[in-house]
């Protein structure tokens, strides 16, 4: 199963690494050309103030927003869950995001780069947990009731108040992640993303 992974910015190679390793068959998505024949679409972690300029200028947008929303399976991961929020806060002025995931990030909401860290963390729907890495991640600060919530970390911030944040979420064809489960090698995600319609097809 051709899986299209937006390539214009961030950790695209580690997602096509896993991805592979799945059973899928990555194609890098650099223009909309690329997108012929892919039949889910994965958004990486990165940078989504760059990522949002360059997929753009690749003429993407619209592309992107149509398949999604026909409903393609798509899995975004940490700047990828920034991109395809309804919402965003801490970004640039003109930051704009997809709007087909019902839910509003504040970016590098855990902190500063310091602040990266690791937990493991059980996932609806996994049998073992799942180690996410945590770097710079958007904080889901709320969430329209259309969209379920995979996982939570529990999180003590440098002002010494803990709290209990959604960091897997789904809502209908759309996954997204906080982390980035890329960078682990774990495929488990992906395969909860696209399995669905992966065995559609057989
Ligand atoms: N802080 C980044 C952003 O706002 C996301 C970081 C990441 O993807 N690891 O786009």
């Amino acid at each position: 199963m051709p899986i299209g992974v937006i390539a214009v910015q961030g950790d695209f190679a580690e997602h096509a690494e896993v991805l592979q390793a799945a059973g899928f068959t990555p194609q890098l998505v650099k223009g909309s050309r690329d997108l012929s024949g892919v039949e889910g679409l994965v958004f990486p972690g990165g940078e989504s103030t760059t990522q949002a300029k360059l997929i753009d200028s690749a003429g993407l947008r619209a592309p992107l927003e149509g398949l999604i929303r026909d409903g393609m399976p798509v899995l975004g991961t940490c700047a990828g869950l920034i991109m395809l929020s309804r919402a965003i806060s801490g970004g640039r002025p003109d930051q704009w995001s997809f709007d087909l995931l019902d839910v509003a990030v504040l970016r590098n909401g855990f902190g500063r780069q310091v602040r990266s860290f690791e937990a493991d963390i059980p996932v609806k729907g996994l049998p073992a947990t799942i180690r996410a890495v945590f770097i710079r991640a958007p904080v889901i600060v709320s969430a329209g009731e259309a969209v379920e919530v995979l996982a939570e970390v529990s999180y003590k911030f440098v002002d010494g108040t803990r709290r209990v944040l959604p960091v897997v979420v789904r809502q209908g064809n759309v996954l997204a992640a906080a982390f980035h489960p890329e960078l682990v090698g774990d495929g488990r995600l992906h395969s909860m993303a696209f399995g669905a319609a992966f065995s559609r097809l057989l």
